[in-house]
């Protein structure tokens, strides 16, 4: 919903839709850019990365996989629904479908992701990948592996990647990889393991993933905040739950206006931590805390 209450203390004032530094963690924890990539590839295995999504030329025989034709049958096939789907768009008849399936064929020659060689299927099986060849899914049993196991050919492979969503780039990942292990070199970037970002000082890295976010003080007060950035007060302190609920449904608010009751059951329903505490009630239970009326409060 984008916003939230907080319980602060009643004279906390840090600035209106300033974002709270406790969330923020502090520039000097950020990295460097790694001078070396972009990734945290290796310059062989961004190659690679490259050559599975077309990034440079690619030759389809490379991996021992046969170019798309337009005569190819799914070529083909794919082409014609294309047609269908918008003859406006590409014409109609067999020469708009000739077209359409020399445009297609190009397209699909272009990246090595349509040219797996089964060196490739075979790593991806090995991941759990390719489940629509290797499972059977149920909505009353979820995805089964198949008995005895199914290993795709590097062709099947490739005709279901002209359609559907195809590889993701998980799939891409693991290619690279066991590409990379196949040829004897690294896949990952020297200079920053792969991190794509080295230190800006030493510990840098682990002060950065050490480092965890404060909250504000707690207190009594009542207050408005949003949740689109890190986080940031949207109101004044208020010291009642009443008050606070005056301010969001005062017309001023204008498009952040609510009606009365929706704001005082915002605040109800918004505020139902597991524990709190307030010198009148002791420790009470969020849901009882929810109940108690707003005149009950303590006044600061
Ligand atoms: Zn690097």
């Amino acid at each position: 919903m984008g916003r939230e209450i907080r319980r602060v203390p009643v004279t906390f004032d840090w600035p209106i839709n300033a974002i709270w530094e406790g969330f923020l963690s502090p520039d000097h924890l950020d990295g460097d850019k790694c001078p070396d990539c972009e990734n945290g590839y290796s310059p062989q295995a961004k190659n690679l990365h490259d050559l599975w999504y077309g990034h440079i030329p690619f030759d389809p025989t490379s991996t021992g996989s046969e170019p798309w034709r337009p005569d190819t049958p799914a070529i083909w096939a794919r082409a014609e629904r294309n047609i269908a789907t918008a003859p406006d768009y590409y014409g109609s008849g067999e020469t708009a479908i000739a077209r359409e399936a020399r445009r297609l064929a190009d397209h699909f020659n272009n990246g090595w992701l349509h040219h797996l060689a089964q060196d490739d299927v075979d790593a991806l099986v090995e991941a759990g990948r390719l489940m629509d060849f290797t499972h059977t899914w149920t909505r009353e049993t979820g995805w089964q592996k198949k008995d005895p196991a199914v290993t795709p050919t590097a062709a099947q492979v490739n005709e279901w990647s002209l359609a559907g969503f195809g590889h993701d780039s998980i799939n891409a990942m693991i290619a690279v990889n066991a590409r990379c292990e196949r040829e004897g070199v690294n896949p990952t970037c020297q200079t920053c393991s792969g991190h794509a970002s080295i230190e800006a000082y030493p510990g840098q890295r682990a002060e950065a993933e050490a480092w965890e976010s404060t909250d504000p003080p707690k207190g009594d007060g009542w207050q408005l905040w949003e949740t689109v950035t890190e986080g940031s007060p949207i109101s004044p302190v208020f010291a009642t739950a009443d008050e606070l609920a005056a301010w969001m449904s005062d017309p001023v608010r204008g498009d952040q206006w609510v009606p009365q009751a929706a704001a005082a059951k915002f605040i109800a329903d918004g505020w139902a931590p597991s524990f709190v505490g307030s010198p009148q009630t002791g420790l009470v239970s969020g849901v009882e805390w929810t109940g108690h009326h707003a005149d009950d409060e303590p006044t600061a």
